[in-house]
């Protein structure tokens, strides 16, 4: 039974959807969630997605607000550092955060957590609101605003009325598509000259993990990259991101036989641990990658783009579910700000007001993720950036409260990305100036270096607060 002429429509039940779902349920609001794909539950997980992703605190901090958070972290593997591998075999390891620090009392870290059950958890935790009802194999197709409702159209349907419609329909949202047809809506995508594609790695002999499960494995090559990330049944999803065309592209690997001979040469150390490889490397898809933006987020007080459908960014960063996440907490805080249930005014305000908290926010975490694959793939191996970020690591490890890096403001804490953004950039100035002194390479663990990035942090980066 739909709501038909009353209550919240959420457009996709992927992660955002059913978050969203689940987070205005909360608030004592209707909602029918629909979605084009068959019920996951019924029919298994779509092929052709990222398989497993790391969630960060932005992430987590949205489920709990949501009352989700128990029932996730039962699926979450903490993973605390990156794993480089060289071409040698040998390895070099960089924790992600600071001990003791992050959440459950683990070390600062982030959480290897499956696309498939973390939906499912959502979508169950949704429906046990008895508030929302998930309509599957409904695709939008379009959507009219009308001065007192949305009116929905879905696979040649009579359409549906609604008093809201949240598009958490991911990249190529059929909402978004639609606000494009009205006026001044400003909309890019660019795609990457790189994809990707997945293979597993099974338990190896003794049914333990065939590599270290506390660790995002990297094998860093210049302009292409291997990376696994650990699964709590002791496989790895193993993903190679590398260019469409050109040398080492995917072009290039027209067969299994070419498939195996490039790994030999760019990851020996990986064939023997993947015996399906054949198998996986024939069935799984080569992925594109894109990057989205939008504006505005809204259209008057009806209808409103969260995650993918807003923002869609290149995964590496492993934050475009967790600022997905984060889109949903923000328009639960915006909802509590509110007395009651609000009026089409108060709506019309909160909607525009989600996209100036939200807007700038994306654009932020889509650059940062375009400037981290840089960071993954081509330095993460170069020896210069390696003494660079254990500089920054020793200040961190001495100066918590002076030297936050990066990655941990983006990843530990909920600062809003645009102001983790600059003040990136004026850490990177720092750590320029702090790079080229001549005899950097054998005092940078002296009280000099740790003086001089000092005084300049204190004097360049404003105090913030990180909560
Ligand atoms: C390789 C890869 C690795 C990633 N790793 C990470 C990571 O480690 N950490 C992280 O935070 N993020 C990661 N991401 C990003 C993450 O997958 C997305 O940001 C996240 O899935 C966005 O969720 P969403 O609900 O907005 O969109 P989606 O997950 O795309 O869900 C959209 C839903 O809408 C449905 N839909 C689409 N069109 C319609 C329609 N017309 N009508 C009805 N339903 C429709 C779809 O079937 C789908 O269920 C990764 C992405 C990729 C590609």
């Amino acid at each position: 039974m739909t709501g038909e002429g009353h209550g919240m429509a959420v457009v996709g039940a992927g992660l955002v959807g059913s978050l969203t779902a689940l987070l205005l349920a909360n608030r004592g609001h209707h909602v029918d969630v629909y979605e084009r794909r068959k019920d996951p539950r019924k029919v298994g997980d779509a092929a052709g997605r990222s398989i497993n992703l790391a969630l960060s605190e932005r992430g987590w901090r949205a489920l709990e607000k949501a009352g989700a958070l128990e029932a996730v972290r039962e699926i979450a593997m903490p993973v605390k550092a990156r794993c480089m591998h060289g071409l040698d075999s040998g390895l070099t390891y960089q924790p992600y955060g600071l001990p003791g620090k992050g959440r459950f009392g683990h070390d600062e870290c982030i959480y290897s957590v499956a696309r498939g059950p973390l939906n499912r958890i959502l979508l169950q935790a949704a429906e046990a609101t008895g508030q929302v009802d998930v309509h599957f194999e409904h695709r939008l197709e379009d959507f009219s605003v009308s001065q007192d409702a949305v009116s929905l159209a879905f696979d040649g349907r009579s359409p549906l009325r609604h008093d809201r419609l949240f598009g958490t329909d991911g990249a190529f949202s059929a909402v978004r598509q639609r606000m494009m047809k009205g006026d001044r809506f400003d909309f890019s995508q660019s795609y990457l000259a790189h994809g990707y594609k997945e293979i597993a790695m099974p338990p190896g002999e003794d049914g333990g993990f065939a590599i270290d499960p506390e660790a995002l494995h990297i094998w860093p090559r210049g302009h292409f990259m291997l990376m696994a990330l650990p699964n709590p049944d002791r496989t790895f999803t193993c993903t190679l991101f590398a260019p469409f065309e050109g040398p080492e592209g995917f072009s290039g690997i027209p067969d299994v036989a070419s498939a195996r001979a490039y790994f030999e040469a760019h990851f020996p150390d990986v064939l023997d641990l993947v015996p399906d490889f054949d198998r996986d490397w024939k069935s799984n898809p080569t992925s594109s990658l894109i990057t989205t933006r939008c504006n505005p987020w809204h259209s008057g007080d009806r209808v409103l783009l969260m995650g993918d459908a807003a923002h869609a960014i290149v995964p590496f960063y492993g934050q475009g579910m967790n600022s997905g996440f984060e889109d949903a907490r923000v328009l639960a805080d915006l909802l509590d700000d509110q007395a009651g249930h609000p009026s089409d005014e108060a709506w019309t305000r909160l909607m525009s007001d989600f996209t100036r908290l939200r807007k700038a926010n994306g654009d932020a975490i889509g650059d940062l993720a375009l400037r981290n694959f840089i960071e993954m793939r081509d330095r993460t191996g170069d020896p210069r950036f390696l003494l660079r970020k254990r500089i920054e690591r020793r200040l961190t490890d001495r100066h918590p409260d002076r030297w936050v890096p990066l990655y941990s403001m983006v990843t530990f804490t909920h600062l809003p990305y645009a102001e983790a953004l600059e003040l990136g950039r004026i850490q990177d100035g720092i750590m320029d100036e702090v790079m080229a002194r001549p005899d950097i390479d054998t005092v940078w663990d002296g009280n000099e270096v740790e003086r001089h990035a000092l005084e300049l942090a204190a004097e360049r980066l404003p105090r913030t607060d990180t909560a």
